[in-house]
């Protein structure tokens, strides 16, 4: 296995899954068999990547902040990735608002269909939206800001392992070394450099088992999807949120890779191949980061110290999939509906989607929730979610593979732009 390089041994997982998921479901028993002894190894594997996260987190940002020259070298390096950051989002829910509007996939929906899935899935859907309001009702306008503030560190990295809530403290960890004289914090610099190197050691030792991982979160995956009717009823939705992802990563990323990180698109698509590959089998940027980080670091060249800044930052915050997603989904549910979207409703998609995005934890199915807070502000009843709700599974994990790329298109940019500064 060694020597067959991580894309391939991951594609291998995930053909090789696929296939025995198709062969499982062919016998009775078969499905629960997969759920009882199939499934358990793919959690396994995501916990397992998970589990190095939030260590990865806290030992490579400390370490990368420190390692800067100053705090305004910090600061600007800040702005520009926010700034980037915002700037793809905004485009990206742009673009799906535009398409959705263009090929209305809400007129291909019969009443059977629209019928069957709001009758299907009206119970789990409830849930879910209860679970939105609950959270919503308790929350002022701030509130947002404040959740970024953790009272208690060790609470944000257990009991709801919070990373931006982590991320904040190894920033102002971080920032308080830097100001500190060389030689009061060196002995604690030195344990850093060991605690990155063993982090990234067990990151090496978990992705031994990514093959295996994989396969079986894809054999799960096709034991428990919902018939292929399905997807043929939502063909038009789901084709518009693929056609937009498309886009946006061969259109829009290209355009970035290529004019604000001087590099040619084909090199970054290849560089990345093997988190998009993993942020497609487990849909989540929090369990992908480990690998998101190395191929940035690795294969991009990207200066370590930009790699730990940006990239986590941008698997909690920058959802470029997740946002285009939510404006079509949005719109599409309202559609079906029969509502007629006023020009101030669309503007409230942009903005609600553009927030929603930045909101959603980076965990499978986080997008679909944050959906609520969008309908919600444009008027539409929640429970039409469940229109969407069967085929949210592939459609996070392509836009989760799109939301870990528009981390690294910003990396790239800022390695560029760190290298002219210090030119100067
Ligand atoms: N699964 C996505 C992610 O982790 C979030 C979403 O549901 O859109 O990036």
């Amino acid at each position: 296995m060694k020597k067959i390089a991580l894309h391939w041994q991951i594609l291998i997982g995930i053909l090789g899954g696929i296939l025995v998921g198709l062969l499982c479901i062919q016998f009775a028993g078969g499905k629960e068999f997969v759920i009882d002894w199939v499934k358990p190894f793919g959690t396994i594997f995501i916990n397992l990547l998970k589990l190095i996260a939030i260590p990865l987190i806290i030992v490579s940002l400390i370490k990368g902040v420190s390692d800067l020259k100053d705090v305004t070298q910090l600061s600007s390096l800040g702005i520009r990735t926010l700034g980037f950051y915002i700037a793809t989002t905004i485009i990206a829910v742009t673009l799906g608002l535009g398409l959705v509007n263009l090929i209305k996939p809400g007129g291909f929906i019969s009443e059977e269909t629209r019928q069957e899935m709001l009758v299907s899935f009206a119970g789990e859907v409830q849930e879910k939206v209860d679970e939105v309001t609950a959270i919503e009702e308790t929350r002022g306008p701030l509130q947002p800001l404040v959740d970024i503030v953790p009272e208690n560190i060790f609470e944000s990295a257990s009991a709801n392992s919070n990373m931006l809530q982590i991320i904040f403290f190894s920033i102002i960890f971080g920032v308080a070394m830097i100001m500190l004289p060389f030689n009061q914090v060196e002995a604690f610099k030195k344990v850093l450099d060991a605690g990155n190197a063993i982090v990234l050691k067990i990151v090496d030792l978990i992705m031994l088992a990514a093959p295996y991982g994989v396969f079986a979160l894809m054999v799960a995956l096709i034991a428990e999807a919902p018939s292929f009717d399905v997807f043929k009823a939502l063909g038009a939705y789901s084709l518009t949120v693929v056609f937009g992802l498309l886009i946006i990563v061969y259109g829009v990323y290209s355009m970035f890779v290529y004019f604000f990180g001087k590099m040619k698109p084909q090199e970054f698509f290849k560089a990345i191949f093997p988190a998009q590959l993993l942020g497609f089998s487990t849909s989540s940027s929090a369990a992908t980061l480990p690998v998101t980080m190395d191929c940035v670091e690795n294969r991009l060249h990207v200066r370590k110290d930009v790699v730990s800044f940006v990239i986590p930052i941008g698997a909690t915050v920058n959802m470029d999939g997740t946002c285009l997603y939510q404006a079509v989904a949005a719109v599409f549910i309202a559609q079906v509906m029969g509502y007629d979207l006023t020009t101030s409703q669309q503007l409230s998609v942009i903005l609600t989607a553009t927030l929603a995005s930045i909101g959603a934890a980076a965990v499978p199915g986080a997008g679909l929730l944050m959906l609520v807070i969008v309908l919600e502000s444009i008027g539409v009843s929640p429970a039409g979610i469940a229109l969407i709700f069967a085929v949210d599974r592939p459609l996070d994990m392509l836009r989760t593979s799109v939301n870990i790329t528009g981390d690294a298109v910003v990396a790239v940019i800022m390695e560029r732009y760190s290298k002219s500064e210090e030119a100067v």
